[in-house]
């Protein structure tokens, strides 16, 4: 570790001691991080279960006061914190990207920190009185991934903390800077073995999913591994957030006016450079806008600055590792294979970097191809002719995901089928904004649970009823 006193000295080891941790835009050595093992998060576990009943014992309002001196401390440190998330993550520091999840990270540890969840009276009759209460669970483990690290990491820890639990965090291997960064500020303001980061592999998240002294998993990632956490949770019974994959649909109605709701409709899709969970992922379009959402959406793709997020003005980045830009090319010459029209981008951008890839707008492609059915996780979307509208929501629910969707167009009509739609969140005229007051959550195998206010706090409680 060297001693300069910055938040990234203070979450590095020496070269000899960790793993290199790219740039993901340069690909050059941002610095090396700590590479735990299954002990240290035996004993990080161990010292979370000590160090839980204290916490407890301190009582909500203590603990929202100081979760709201974390906050500010965030946001004091909102420009380091930025850097690090930048260079690590490749999201720019400019636009709704770094900065901004940064300050996301605030306003969600304050809403932790406000939201009450007093007991509720479920039942009253003469003498009789049945009170539902929330006390803390225990020992969370939190396991994250690569694309929002920081803010993610903020979701399962601030209510979590709030409740009285003690947690324990595993970062994706992708990004354990900027999550251990995050975790040290949050540890300039607690006691010791409240909050402890496990910068392991996909072998620690697995230790943790089948850890006995663990009473809630909060997981973040991929359907796949979810599925697995709940296999190996089995044992512990663990309680289990499962927040997984998404291949949200957007659906624009006959009617719309295309050029008011565009740029909602280009960071709907392009939020982090497309690699956000609930990212609009597909967009269903009738024939009498067809030609005129591509266009729009292109001429959105060809003015919005991609390159490297350190530089003022560019809010587009790289994709973060080469393992999901293997993913985005792979659909997108599937997609050129079976005669599908490229409109824009479809390579590349090896000037800016390794790993950047260009803004992609995909037309004539349908409903069977891979770049529709399967999650791009990158900044390509395919856009499909669809006939009526009833074709269009069987195909937005012909998906075994569920996370997200969007409706475009007249509000009341656009709600409408909204309430056709098979996902946690249909949003209108609109994709992906979310809010920390507004519960969060996947339909079918996009995963169960609801994070965000009250029903985020209760996700990391233990319901107890009182009855007399
Ligand atoms: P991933 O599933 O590969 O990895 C997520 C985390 O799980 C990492 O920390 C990894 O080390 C850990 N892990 C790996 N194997 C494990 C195991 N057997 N047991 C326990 N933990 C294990 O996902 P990713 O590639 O980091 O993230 C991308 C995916 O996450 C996308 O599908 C995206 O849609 C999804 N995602 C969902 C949300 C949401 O809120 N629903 C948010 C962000 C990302």
């Amino acid at each position: 570790m060297s001693n300069d006193g910055s938040l990234l000295a203070s979450v590095t080891v020496p070269a000899d001691q960790g793993r290199a941790i790219p740039d993901a835009a340069t690909r050059e050595t941002i610095g090396y991080a700590p590479v735990h093992s299954v002990a240290d998060l035996d004993a990080a576990i161990t010292a979370a279960r000590t160090a839980q009943p204290g916490w407890n014992a301190q009582g909500h309002e203590e603990r929202s006061r100081i979760l709201h001196a974390i906050a500010d401390d965030l946001e004091a440190s909102m420009e380091e914190l930025a850097v690090i998330l930048s260079r690590e993550q490749g999201k720019p520091l400019d636009g709704p990207n770094a900065r901004f999840e940064v300050g996301a990270c605030a306003a969600w540890t304050r809403n932790a920190a406000d939201t009450v969840l007093d007991p509720e009276v479920v039942f009253e009759a003469g003498e009789s009185r049945a009170e539902l209460h929330y006390d803390a669970l225990g020992v969370v483990g939190a396991i994250g991934p690569w694309n929002w690290p920081m803010m993610i990491t903020v979701w399962q820890i601030a209510p979590s903390l709030r409740m009285g639990n003690t947690v324990v965090v595993k970062p994706s291997e992708y990004t354990p800077l900027s999550v251990l960064a995050l975790l040290e500020v949050f540890n300039r303001h607690l006691p010791e073995g409240v909050l402890t980061g496990i910068a392991g592999d996909r072998e620690v998240g697995a230790a943790i999913a089948g850890h006995p002294g663990l009473d809630k998993i909060m997981f973040t990632g991929s359907t796949a591994t979810g599925r697995k956490i709940v296999e190996s949770s089995a044992g512990s019974l663990a309680r289990l957030t499962l927040e997984l994959g998404g291949n949200d649909a957007g659906i624009i109605l006959p009617g719309a006016d295309v050029a008011a709701i565009a740029e909602n409709l280009f960071w709907g899709i392009f939020l982090n450079t497309g690699q956000t969970c609930a990212a609009l992922k597909r967009l269903y379009v009738p024939d009498d806008l067809y030609d005129e959402v591509v266009d729009t959406l292109a001429g959105l793709a060809g003015a919005m600055p991609m390159g490297n997020g350190l530089q003022a003005g560019n809010v587009l980045g790289p994709l973060q590792n080469q393992q999901q830009f293997d993913i985005v090319s792979r659909l997108v010459d599937d997609a050129r294979s079976r005669g599908a029209r490229i409109v824009t981008g479809g390579e590349a951008a090896p000037e800016l970097g390794p790993l950047f890839y260009r803004t992609t707008i995909v037309a004539d492609i349908d409903d069977g191809a891979d770049l529709v059915d399967e999650e791009q996780f990158g900044p390509v979307v395919p856009v499909v002719l669809y006939s009526d509208v009833d074709d269009a929501v069987r195909r937005a629910n012909a998906s075994t995901q569920g996370l997200g969707a969007s409706v475009w167009g007249d509000p009341d009509e656009a709600v409408e089928v909204a309430k056709r739609v098979e996902a946690g969140t249909v949003w209108i005229n609109n994709h992906g904004a979310i809010n920390p007051a507004v519960p969060f959550g996947g339909a079918k195998q996009s995963g169960y649970g609801l994070e965000f206010g009250a029903h985020g706090l209760k996700a990391v409680a233990q319901p107890k009823v009182i009855s007399r």
